[in-house]
Parts: C-alpha cells; structure tokens; sequence
C-alpha cells in the first residue's frame, strides 16, 4: 500500500488535491456533527499525515470552518459547489479527507462504525464491521 497516491476534487472540479499512503484509519462517523456536516446518514474519513496530503488546484476557493462548540470540529468545502473537502484537525497532526471526494479507489476499506449510539434510526442498516459506541480503541 506505501506509494499508493489517490486524487481526490470537488463536486464542480474547481479543488483538487492528492494524498498519499499510508493512509493512518478509515472509518465511518455517524456522530450528531457528521450527520449534519454532511447532510448523509455519515460521514466516510480517511485519516492522513498532514505530510501526505496537497492541493493541486483551486485553493483560493477552499473554505474552512471550525465549530466554535465544538473543541475540534471543522468541516471544509469548495466555495463554488459548497461539496466537502480534506482539512487538517485544529492539532494539525491529521488531515480528514471525505472519502466520497476520492477520484480514484483506496485499496484501504473502512475499519469500523464510531459514535454508532449517537446514529440517525434511519440510518443503513449495520453491515458486519465493528461498531464503537464512541471512539474506537485504535483511534
Ligand atoms: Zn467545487
Ligand atoms: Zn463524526
């Protein structure tokens, strides 16, 4: 998996970006934030070294925001289509790229279902990956 680089962009093609493995987790988020972050059921991550990931075009229309409640939250988009994009956390160790923003296909597949107590009821039905009521012990 170590050299595999996946390239990732916005719904309207104005941001693009790249990350490189190895990629740090890959997991499923169905916490309260994420639900509305994303406007879904959850949120999909993929956690990368801020080292591994660039743009590689549109920066000037990449916004961020942080959750002024929140300790850590922040959510980033493309200021043309609004469609999430990879942002580092406030700590500035990992960047959080929205998987469904991939172009191309991580042989990585997600490892775990986080904060599934705090799931919308209509959410997808559970599949055989292991649920963690908040974090996980490998977060
Ligand atoms: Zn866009
Ligand atoms: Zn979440």
């Amino acid at each position: 998996m170590t050299g595999e680089t996946l390239r990732g962009s916005c719904l309207c093609g104005e941001v693009t970006y790249e990350v490189h493995a190895p990629f740090l987790r890959f997991a499923h988020c169905h916490c309260a934030r994420c639900c509305k972050a994303t406007g879904s059921a959850h949120a999909t991550n993929l956690y990368v070294p801020p080292g591994q990931f660039s743009w590689t075009s549109g920066t000037d229309s990449v916004v961020r925001f942080d959750l002024p409640s929140a300790k850590s939250f922040a959510t980033t988009f493309c200021g043309r289509c609004g469609s999430p994009l990879p942002h580092h956390t406030r700590s500035g160790r990992e960047i959080v790229v929205p998987a469904g923003s991939l172009d191309d296909e991580p042989s990585l597949r997600p490892r775990g279902r986080i904060f599934w107590d705090s799931r919308r009821s209509w959410t997808c039905p559970d599949d055989r990956l292991p649920r963690h009521s908040e974090y996980a012990d490998w977060w």
